[in-house]
C-alpha cells in the first residue's frame, strides 16, 4: 500500500479520564463512603469489601454509575451485619446521584486537540451506562465532533474487532487514545491496531488488573502532545512507535514503562 490509497485515519478516544474528568469523583465518593461505614469497619476493609462486591456483580450490572450504587449499597448492609440504617443508605443513594449528575468537565486541551485532528475520523469508544455516557457526550459539547459514538458493555478484543468490521475500519489505519492500559491499550493491540496510552492522575483499581505491564507503548504526559505523535507517524503512511520515537518528541513522549 503506498501513501495515496490509505484509508482515512481513524482516531479513537476513550472518554472517561480522557475527554472528561471522572475517577477523581468516584474516589471521593468513596472516601465519604468509608467514612460512613467506619463504625463497623476500616477503611481497607470496607474498600477491599466493596472491590470484592463490584467485581462479582460486574457480569450482572455492568460498568457504570447505577451498577456502583447498587453495590456500595451491598456492600454496606454486608459489612455492618445489617445494622446499616435508612439515613446511611439514602446517602449512599446521594453519592450515586452526585456521580450522575456531575457536569462534564473536560480535561485540558480537548478542544484544541479535537480541532488539529479533525481531519482525521474522530470517535468515542467508552464503556458503561448507555444513557449515562450519551448524555455525557451530550453534555459534553464535543458530539458534532466525533464520526462515531460508541458506548459498549465492555472493552475487550472481541469487542473492538465487532466494531471496527462494523465501521469497515482498517486496523492498520486505527488508533485507540486512552487511559487505561486493560482497557484503551492491551485489546487494541492484540487486534494489531495502535494505541496511545495518555494516564490520568488516579486510575480504578479495577483498571490496573492487567497483565500489560511491561507492554511498549506510546504515553503521553497530556493529550495536547497526540496531534505531534499522530503527524509523526503518518508522514508516511504507516502508524506505530517502530516509526519513530522519542527522538524529537521534546521529551513530552516515551514508551510506557519506560
Ligand atoms: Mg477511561
Amino acid at each position: 500500500m503506498t501513501g495515496n490509497d490509505h484509508q482515512p485515519l481513524t482516531v479513537a478516544f476513550d472518554a472517561d479520564d480522557t475527554l472528561w474528568h471522572n475517577e477523581d469523583l468516584f474516589q471521593d465518593v468513596q472516601r465519604e463512603y468509608e467514612e460512613l461505614l467506619s463504625p463497623w469497619a476500616d477503611v481497607e476493609t470496607v474498600a477491599d469489601r466493596l472491590h470484592e462486591i463490584q467485581m462479582t456483580n460486574l457480569p450482572r450490572f455492568g460498568y457504570g454509575v447505577k451498577s456502583f450504587t447498587l453495590s456500595m449499597i451491598e456492600a454496606a448492609v454486608r459489612i455492618s451485619g445489617g445494622e446499616v440504617d435508612a439515613d446511611r443508605i439514602t446517602a449512599i443513594i446521594g453519592y450515586g446521584k452526585r456521580l450522575l449528575d456531575r457536569p462534564v468537565e473536560l480535561i485540558d486541551g480537548v478542544e484544541e486537540v479535537l480541532d488539529a485532528l479533525g481531519h482525521h475520523r474522530l470517535m468515542v469508544i467508552t464503556k458503561g451506562d448507555v444513557h449515562d455516557q450519551l448524555a455525557k457526550v451530550a453534555a459534553s459539547g464535543l458530539a458534532e465532533r466525533f464520526w462515531r459514538v460508541e458506548v459498549v458493555a465492555d472493552k475487550d478484543a472481541t469487542v473492538y474487532s465487532e466494531l471496527l468490521e462494523r465501521h469497515g475500519i482498517d486496523p492498520s489505519r486505527f488508533v485507540m487514545v486512552g487511559n487505561s492500559l486493560r482497557s484503551d491499550v492491551l485489546p487494541v493491540l492484540e487486534l494489531g491496531a495502535t494505541a496511545v496510552h495518555v494516564p490520568y492522575h488516579v486510575t480504578w483499581r479495577h483498571e490496573e488488573d492487567h497483565d500489560g505491564e511491561d507492554v511498549e507503548v506510546p504515553t503521553l504526559d497530556g493529550l495536547r502532545a497526540l496531534p505531534e505523535l499522530l503527524r509523526a507517524w503518518d508522514g508516511d503512511g504507516e502508524l506505530g512507535p517502530s516509526l519513530s520515537g522519542p527522538a524529537g518528541m521534546g521529551g513530552r513522549y516515551g514508551m510506557h514503562p519506560a
